[in-house]
């Protein structure tokens, strides 16, 4: 959800695809290999009618659109093969229109083009696009576009053709939006699903789940490269009787100023997770056992030295904090074992502490 605000929606529109939706560089090649021998077919039939012109102009179009495309196949280039794809439809379109071949029919091929477009541009080129083209032959059946290319358009036909088209234009504008729209929403939801499944909704960290997945990426890391990381495991001290004395609300807001506190304190490589009800787990990608305990340190005397105002009467918390900096070929589970029997003797030795240090066993 966050990120979803700050990207453009035409970018997201062009960078996710929905399951069985054709991907447009798949769809122009296809579109090319039917195309192709379609226009090797007029160009034959030009050449039985001894239309020399034609059949130069339909072949040179035919091998461009193949050409565009086998270009696209050694350089997997997809924006080239989508901006030379419009340009050459457009040409060919162009064509048609004004060589009126097959008896002046081919201009009724124009029909294909505005879905065409829509489909494999953004709204933007979309619009610029069947605009020009509209105009183009608008300009093409007026008198004055009559007087300066001979084609057999009958005034009527003419007049139809224009309004028929600029309907067309239209409708596949307004079907196009309403298709970008249900993808945007369809995005949005998806990015929520995805946040919901790895946060935890009350402080915005990181769930159990991810902090695990985040874990394992940390350890297939090590595994390589064996830079260390490091563990903390963190628990609110007494907090039950907080939730006794004050309420749940308050336990709550609790909660909440050691998720932020983490979040100010922590660097942004690190993952900071809600492990359980008032348990956390940070993980400290490349950091040494003793800047891990450093950093514990830190984190629970700004704890300490906090407290959040409720009903009139300031609350206050600290926490325990178990240190494990991964060694040898040890598991994560190992890892977490130990961070977890570090923390239970930061607990046993009377709260408020960090245990799991390397040279001090604990420190207060
Ligand atoms: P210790 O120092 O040994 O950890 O004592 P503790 O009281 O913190 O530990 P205990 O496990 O006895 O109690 C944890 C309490 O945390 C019990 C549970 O009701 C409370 N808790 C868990 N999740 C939440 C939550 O999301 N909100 C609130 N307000 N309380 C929660
Ligand atoms: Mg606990
Ligand atoms: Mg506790």
């Amino acid at each position: 959800m966050p990120q979803l605000n700050n990207q453009r929606p035409d970018h997201q529109f062009a960078e996710f695809r929905v399951k069985g939706e054709i991907p447009v560089p798949v769809l122009i090649t296809w579109l090319t290999c039917a195309a192709v021998p379609v226009l090797c077919f007029f160009a034959f039939r030009a050449y039985l009618r001894a239309e020399s012109f034609n059949v130069i102009a339909l072949l040179l179009l035919a091998s461009l659109l193949a050409a565009n495309s086998l270009v696209y196949l050694s350089s997997h280039n997809g924006t080239r093969l989508q901006q030379g794809f419009i340009v050459l439809i457009t040409a060919l379109f162009s064509f048609l229109a004004l060589s009126a071949i097959e008896d002046g029919t081919g201009v009724l091929w124009l029909f294909a083009y505005p879905p065409l477009v829509f489909y494999i541009s953004d709204a933007r080129v979309g619009i610029i696009a069947c605009i020009g083209g509209w105009s183009g032959l608008a300009l093409l059946f007026s008198p004055v576009g009559k007087a300066i290319v001979d084609t057999p358009y009958s005034a009527s036909f003419s007049l139809n053709m224009i309004i028929i088209l600029g309907f067309e234009m239209a409708t596949c504008y307004v079907l196009d939006q309403s298709r970008r729209r249900s993808k945007l929403g369809l995005i949005k939801l998806a990015n929520q699903f995805e946040y919901a499944a790895k946060h935890d909704a009350l402080t915005g960290l990181a769930n159990r789940r991810e902090g695990h997945a985040r874990l394992n990426d940390e350890y297939e890391r090590y595994l390589r490269n064996r830079r260390e990381f490091s563990t903390l495991l963190m628990d609110i001290d007494l907090f039950k009787s907080v939730n006794d004395n004050f309420g749940h609300q308050a336990g709550d807001r609790i909660i909440l100023l050691v998720a932020n506190t983490l979040k100010a304190e922590c660097r942004r490589v690190d993952t900071l997770a809600r492990w359980g009800g008032e348990e956390f787990l940070v993980l400290l990608p490349e950091t040494s056992n003793a800047v891990a305990v450093k950093i514990a340190n830190r984190i629970r005397e700004s704890i300490a030295s906090q407290s959040i105002e409720f009903e009139g009467q300031a609350v206050s918390a600290t926490i325990s904090v178990g240190v494990a900096t991964i060694q040898g070929a040890e598991s994560i589970d190992r890892l977490l074992q130990r961070a977890d029997e570090a923390l239970y003797q930061a607990k046993s030795e009377g709260r408020n502490k960090v245990c799991g240090g390397i040279n001090q066993h604990s420190a207060a």
